[in-house]
């Protein structure tokens, strides 16, 4: 992606048509912040989606940026986004880099100083502008190594507990599960997309299709000759305790550890890292050395990152 000066100069944003429609600053600064992201590069860390709330036909993402630029002139109320996507396109209002009062926790909240905010529209075909939704959170992900646990609903956020986007979270009592599933779309769409820095996990590597009468640890006896190796099969395909598997599923298996050459690393590890650069080359940002992470897929000398979806080096992890 091409941004200068924290504005996209790139005709679609994954796939979505783009047109920058950046609100001219005025007044009291209540659209246009004018104030860095409160990170260190002023690079989003989190990114925020949201719901507009507003069904009528005309509500689509030129709409929302005219409405934004009415709110800047007229001292109205504080109120910015970064991005607003309907079923066809997608439009910018604010740079990248600035802070967006979106997720009401305040002037220093992560939502508000550390995210980049998005707005799906829900004027028309909502499933559309949704799909569309997905497509650029993947974009942001992958442009500044934004992991899924830092996409977020403003829910999240906010103080107020507001039920947005409500077309995704369905009520406060479920809004956390109801955004899990949106979590596996993203995650499902992140991996099927090959345009992205960092790559995939391997679609090649080997498969298991689970058959009448198996259990996680059987198969991994059967499969890999130690049946206390299935944690590594139940890391690898997203399933956890009780380990429910369906006759029929397509199971991904782990790569044999010893041909690794990474001694102890194991898939399912937890780990840290230490190094200061990605396997694909880029830079990696402080938090992500904070985290602990869980190996999703060992190759030669490298190591997928399950929460990132990143590569590092097998030198450069060491296991907590
Ligand atoms: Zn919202």
């Amino acid at each position: 992606m091409n941004i200068q000066n924290g504005i996209i100069q790139d005709s679609n944003i994954g796939g979505v048509p783009f047109t920058p429609m950046i609100v001219t600053p005025k007044g009291k600064r209540n659209v246009r912040t004018l104030k860095q992201l409160l990170t260190s590069d002023h690079d989003p860390e989190y990114i925020v989606v949201h719901n507009t709330g507003n069904a009528a036909s005309t509500a689509n993402d030129a709409a929302h940026s005219r409405w934004l630029q009415n709110v800047e002139n007229a001292d109205v109320q504080y109120v910015s986004v970064h991005i607003f996507v309907d079923k066809d396109s997608c439009v910018q209002t604010c740079p990248l880099n600035e802070v967006t009062y979106n997720a009401g926790d305040g002037g220093s909240g992560k939502g508000n100083a550390r995210s980049l905010s998005i707005e799906i529209c829900e004027n028309d075909d909502y499933p559309a502008a949704e799909s569309n939704g997905i497509k650029l959170v993947v974009a942001f992900m992958k442009q500044f190594n934004i992991p899924i646990d830092r996409v977020q609903p403003h829910r999240y956020f906010a103080s107020n507990k507001k039920l947005c986007p409500h077309r995704i979270l369905k009520s406060q009592a479920t809004w956390e599960s109801d955004w899990k599933k949106f979590q596996q779309r993203i995650m499902a769409v992140y991996n099927n997309d090959s345009s992205g820095q960092n790559p995939a996990p391997d679609p090649g590597s080997d498969t298991y299709t689970v058959q009448k009468g198996d259990s996680l640890w059987r198969i991994a006896q059967n499969v890999l000759g130690d049946g206390s190796r299935y944690t590594e099969i139940a890391s690898l395909n997203g399933i956890s305790s009780p380990y429910i598997i369906h006759v029929g599923q397509v199971l991904q298996l782990p790569q044999s550890s010893s041909s690794s050459g990474s001694g102890s690393i194991k898939v399912g590890d937890r780990v840290k890292i230490t190094g200061t650069y990605y396997a694909t080359g880029q830079r990696i940002p402080t938090w992500v050395k904070e985290t602990t992470h869980t190996v999703y897929q060992l190759k030669s000398d490298r190591a997928l990152m399950k929460e990132i979806m990143s590569w590092v080096y097998l030198s450069d992890i060491y296991k907590v």
